[in-house]
């Protein structure tokens, strides 16, 4: 580690998309500096206490869609009445097997996706019951995911009555040519119709995605996008920077894609910051905003570095110390195949990573909670390095990260931890 401070280079290496679960081999959502790992020496970290293992959370995985994002590395298909029937059977075994096996309860259920909505509300709500079955649910935030569409008011209705409480919709973007360029299937006009009528069907706890740095956004057109988030009552905004992700049809077109550069990513995403903050909507993560209390509790759960168990192909679940992953395929899903084990988590590195992802940051609080002791001097004085800069905040109680040094977390997290 050295003293100087690093300069502020690659936006889009820092602050990256949205976090559907943590792995282990890439456990803050970011990717640490190449071989950051490697000088770690035996001893250096405090030790793993035993977490609080009786509650944990659950995500589900909808792998459908109703066509292809360009700039989408998410595992999603095409669904079919046939499919979303056996998806929703065999997810409704897999949650009883699962609840039997683990004996935990939950206080999140979290449906991503795809497009959860898709699978129609008589078949959310059947999950939704296994879950209370097996998991107890009790008190627990229920979020579904959704994209704006004709017609959800009986949609929002129905699984608002069965105890839903929190919709994720995919705004992406309030301007109309920066949707059509995304490739995505909604006008701005239904986005603001669909969100009437999930506040006619008193979902009241509503947040809405953002990208930043798209084709053909400037800082105007962020901030009307904004804009329209909090005139349209979200309590929570993700706002995620595009990130060009190998196997997408941007990929494919990345030599002539004209986004902006990663100056152009960086000052959008500070804008962004800047702009939440002042409509009401405080930072707590790197991509995410909210009103005071209605900060996302599952996904808190995973930059907590807390349990959860995933269902569905392609989810991830994190439970009992040892992480795991399924097969992004729908049919291996079917058919029952296992899930992949990743390895142990939860450890005082990991920990840490994920910590710095949020405004609250590395705390003595929370270290001493979980593993008994402060955090190390030595990272507390690697962070104070970085004050001068404005990349760190340091406080009696520990450091976090400002939103210039989450553009550049990677570099900042491996040079403070490692
Ligand atoms: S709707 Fe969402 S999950 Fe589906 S392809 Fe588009 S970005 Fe991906």
């Amino acid at each position: 580690m050295n003293s100087s401070v690093p300069p502020l280079p690659t936006a889009r290496g820092g602050v990256r998309r949205k976090t559907r679960h943590v792995s282990a081999r890439d456990s803050s959502g970011n990717a640490p500096a190449a071989g950051a790992k490697d000088v770690i020496r035996p001893g250096a970290f405090p030790q793993t206490l035993p977490q609080n293992d009786a509650v944990c959370g659950i995500y589900v995985h909808v792998p459908f869609c109703d066509g292809k994002c360009p700039y989408c590395d998410f595992y999603s298909i095409r669904g079919s009445e046939e499919r979303m029937e056996q998806y929703t059977e065999r997810i409704v075994k897999e949650i009883k097997y699962e609840a039997e096996q683990s004996g935990r309860t939950a206080d999140t259920l979290y449906f991503g996706g795809g497009t959860p909505s898709l699978l129609g509300a008589g078949r959310l709500i059947r999950i939704v019951e296994a879950a209370r079955r097996g998991f107890g649910l009790e008190h627990a935030e229920i979020t579904v995911e959704a994209n704006p569409a004709e017609d959800l008011s009986d949609f929002f209705r129905e699984i608002r009555a069965a105890g839903v409480n929190r919709l994720s919709l995919g705004l992406q973007s309030a301007n109309e040519k920066e949707l059509r360029l995304l490739g995505r299937r909604h006008t701005a006009q239904q986005a603001a119709r669909c969100i009437g009528q999930a506040q006619n069907a008193g979902f009241d706890n509503l947040s809405l995605d953002l990208m930043l740095a798209v084709q053909g956004q400037t800082e105007e057109s962020l901030r009307r996008s904004i804009a329209f988030c909090a005139r349209a009552g979200a309590r929570h905004v993700s706002a995620y920077l595009l990130q060009v992700e190998p196997g997408t049809a941007y990929f494919k077109q990345k030599e002539t894609l004209d986004i902006p550069d990663e100056d152009e990513a960086a000052a959008l995403y500070l804008l962004a910051c800047g702009e939440l903050e002042r409509n009401g909507f405080h930072q707590y993560e790197i991509s995410n905003f909210a009103q005071g209390g209605y900060e996302g509790r599952h996904n808190l759960k995973y930059w907590h570095d807390e349990e959860y168990l995933g269902f569905g192909p392609a989810a991830h679940s994190f439970l009992n110390g040892r992480r795991f992953s399924k097969k992004r395929s729908l049919k291996a899903f079917l058919q029952g195949e296992m899930p992949q084990e990743q390895g142990k988590g939860g450890d005082f590195e990991e920990f840490a990573m994920l910590a710095l992802r949020l405004t609250e940051g590395l705390t003595d609080a929370r270290c001493r909670e979980r593993f008994g002791c402060p955090v190390p001097q030595k990272i507390k004085a690697a962070a104070k390095r970085y004050e001068s800069a404005g990349l760190t905040v340091c406080t009696q109680d520990g450091f976090h990260f400002t939103p210039r040094g989450f553009l550049v977390s990677n570099q900042l997290t491996a040079e403070v931890l490692f």
